[in-house]
């Protein structure tokens, strides 16, 4: 099979996403980009997590031609198309419609630095665009550009996007961003939170950044 260890790290993660809670059902998506093979390897539609193998998860290239994979690759394909096209250091993709930071995106709020967990976010606050309709190239154009130098964006009145260099590290991204919407979404309604200073969090983006050394993309 065309590209198995990649399909198999899809497939595996897709049950992580169910299992840390940031997703049910089909809902989300996530791939891996494997740069040997300038393809995307992507979770297929409509198809829940559990019930994922290496061959129903898609090999895609970067003009979104569908190489491999017994099933439709995922709704939100040129979401993803776009992040590894236009930024050679995203190594991976993770959208989750997790319930905080789907509830903060609902709410056109972004993640503020009330915590320092916003150093998986890679940046002093995770955006929230506004609404654009679900599987469009205007949506992924418009993530991408929220994202900016961070590694996350909120997609307004629908979830979240991660990046990252690897699955694994994008997956801890999620999960972490996820815990932190929901301090933020429990301190609006508590009236605020304190936001830190970028002073206070150079230990934390420090420690996020030793705790994972990025795999250079090769290309
Ligand atoms: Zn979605």
């Amino acid at each position: 099979m065309l590209l198995l260890e990649a399909r198999q790290q899809v497939s595996h993660y897709g049950r992580e996403m169910l299992r840390r809670g940031l997703a049910s059902g089909s809902f989300g998506n996530l791939s891996v980009y494997v740069p040997e093979a300038k393809v995307m390897v992507i979770s297929p539609s409509e198809l829940e997590y559990d019930q994922v193998s290496p061959q129903d998860v898609s090999v895609v290239t970067m003009d979104g031609v569908v190489l491999d994979g017994t099933r439709k690759p995922s709704g939100e394909a040129d979401l993803h198309r776009v992040f590894y096209q236009r930024d050679p250091e995203v190594g991976a993709v993770v959208h989750t419609h997790s319930t905080y930071a789907t509830l903060m995106a609902c709410l056109g709020l972004p993640l503020q630095p009330i915590h320092y967990l916003i150093a998986y976010a890679g940046a002093m606050e995770v955006p929230c665009i506004p609404y654009y309709p679900f599987g469009t190239m205007e949506l992924a154009q418009a993530a991408y550009q929220a994202k900016g130098q961070g590694r996350a964006v909120l997609l307004g009145g629908h979830g979240l996007v991660c990046t990252g260099p690897d699955l694994p590290f994008t997956m801890d991204v999620a999960q972490q961003l996820e815990f932190l919407a929901q301090l933020c979404y429990r301190a609006h309604l508590a009236g605020g939170g304190v936001k830190l200073t970028a002073q206070q969090l150079e230990s934390a983006f420090e420690a996020v950044k030793r705790h994972h050394t990025p795999t250079e993309r090769k290309s």
